[in-house]
């Protein structure tokens, strides 16, 4: 469901993504770790084109990406994306936090909208916040209403990244269920992620990035037992 192949971007004369090629098939959750400004958002970012690469080929779900305005929005539409600050409007109860992409976007009445807002609400355990403000709610809490909100969407694809890292540490978990949850109906997962255990458990397959590259990518039992490069282990020697 999503292909990239060949990628090349550059920040003015910095190149971030170098020769990326990496493909998700329908259904598969795929962990991507590595150090910091190894690339990680920045790939996330290109495949809901919040970002724009310069060369090589994006397709998620048959959109061929960079090519149009109008793909970039279809794209919007296929893809949910949950970021580590929740990105909540203040200012809106849950359920209208909710509302508005499925209105606007998709065109959907008020009233089933706000109908669906509360039932995935419910999925994400919050149908008794759901007419709070994301100010009164934990960050845990803002962080599943994010989730809720992109499954408003209805999205063939959900990108988080580093759901978790602004987190407490006792609201890793209830995030991570939630995402667990995700995972066992279905869903077709990108996760960057320094949560190594969640990694193990859920991903079929874990990507490493260094330097705006992929250096190795495999099945989680190989990834963790045994990495092939010096790189991927000095990796996992500071975050195991
Ligand atoms: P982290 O783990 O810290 O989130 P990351 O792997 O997500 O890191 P990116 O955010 O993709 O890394 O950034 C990769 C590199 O690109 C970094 O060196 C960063 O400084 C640089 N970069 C990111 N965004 C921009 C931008 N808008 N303009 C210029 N350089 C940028
Ligand atoms: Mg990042």
């Amino acid at each position: 469901i999503i292909s990239v192949a060949g990628v090349n971007k550059w920040y003015g004369a910095f190149q971030v993504l170098t020769d990326v090629s990496l493909s998700v098939a329908k259904g598969e959750k795929v962990v991507i770790c590595g150090p910091s400004g190894s690339g990680k958002s920045t790939l996330i970012r290109c495949l809901n084109q919040l970002e724009q690469h310069q060369e090589g080929s994006i397709v998620v779900d048959g959109i061929e990406l960079g090519k149009s305005e109008s793909a970039a929005q279809a794209v919007r539409r296929e893809v949910g994306m949950v970021f580590q600050h929740f990105n909540l409007f203040p200012h809106l109860d849950l359920v209208q936090n909710c509302v508005l992409a499925p209105m606007s976007v998709r065109g959907m009445s008020r009233r089933a909208a706000e109908a669906l807002a509360v039932r995935l609400l419910e999925r994400v355990r919050l149908g008794e916040h759901a007419h709070k403000y994301p100010s009164q709610l934990s960050g845990g809490q803002q962080q599943r209403a994010a989730i809720a909100r992109a499954l408003c969407m209805e999205p063939r694809v959900m990108l988080f990244d580093e759901p978790t890292s602004a987190l407490d540490p006792e609201m890793v978990g209830e995030v991570l269920d939630t995402m667990r949850g995700l995972a066992a109906e279905g869903m077709t997962m990108m996760i960057v992620t320094h949560e190594m255990g969640f990694a193990r458990q859920v991903a079929d397959r874990v990507v490493f990035m260094d330097r705006g590259q992929i250096v190795e990518q495999a099945p989680p039992a190989a990834f963790f037992g045994a990495p092939v490069h010096e790189r991927t282990r000095r990796f996992l020697s500071q975050v195991l």
